[in-house]
């Protein structure tokens, strides 16, 4: 059975084992662009407008961090919910009705939810915060402050930029074989014509389990936005202008 499902008339894609259990999750696909330079007349309100008619959020609150390839997490709560959290890259929630977001080009949307406590994260893992072990920081900070027990952590891993397309030079390679000496890392990284191509979805599947992260709680999409970059926008296909998905999960109230 398919671990999601892409729905082309809402232009989402979703995962059914949240959606099962009533969680709101949802990692967009064009036309939607919530990138801060579209070339229509439209702005990013209008894309949240038309999201949450999608959706049926029944609220106003859809919290993004301002994103800057940190490992740095967030909690978001009733004293906090209107901080801007820069200079933040995972944000983790037990509010109802509180949709955490993420955008996104070729990045990993790392959607996390414990179903004994009630808590949601999600995460931005591009390469950077994947060399920064930004899923680990979240869930522990899961285990702080909200007592979640790793054996429950659910992790799902929307569609990014995959070993397929996912080209680097020696300087990044050298970059993880350095970070990563605790994994076999030969096992992610084939080196074809003077290029080296990383499996970061491997990787962060890696040392979530290595963490105690159940193997059979990550589920991953398997899907390339590069290869894909007529459905998905993808930095690498469509450069530095390319338009930007939204990943994003709530709690419902009930
Ligand atoms: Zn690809």
């Amino acid at each position: 059975m398919e671990d999601c499902k892409i729905n082309l008339n809402k232009k989402i894609l979703t995962f059914n084992k949240l959606s099962d259990r009533n969680i709101i999750n949802a990692f967009t696909l064009r036309p939607f662009d919530f990138s801060n330079k579209r070339d229509d007349s439209s702005n990013i309100d209008d894309e949240y407008k038309a999201l949450k008619d999608t959706l049926g959020i029944p609220t106003k609150r859809i919290i993004k961090p301002v994103q800057k390839h940190t490992g740095n997490i967030e909690i978001v709560d009733e004293t906090n919910i209107n901080n801007r959290f820069d200079n933040t890259d995972g944000l983790i929630t037990n509010l109802k009705n509180v949709a955490l977001a993420t955008s996104l080009a070729d990045c990993q949307g790392i959607l996390i939810y414990d179903p004994n406590k009630r808590i949601i994260g999600n995460v931005h893992s591009g390469w950077r915060g994947t060399v920064k072990r930004i899923a680990i920081n979240a869930i522990h900070l899961m285990e702080e402050r909200f007592d979640s027990s790793l054996a429950d952590i659910e992790i799902y891993i929307c569609p990014s930029i995959l070993r397929c397309c996912f080209e680097v030079d020696k300087d990044v390679e050298i970059l993880f074989k350095n970070e990563f000496k605790d994994l076999n890392i030969d096992q992610f990284i084939e080196h074809k014509n003077k290029k080296y191509y990383i499996d970061t979805v491997g990787i962060n599947k890696a040392v979530l389990t290595k963490e105690g992260i159940k193997r059979e709680n990550i589920i991953t999409s398997n899907i390339c936005t590069k290869c894909n970059s007529d459905k998905i926008h993808s930095y690498r296909a469509d450069g530095k202008n390319a338009g930007r998905n939204l990943s994003l999960i709530m709690l419902n109230e009930t």
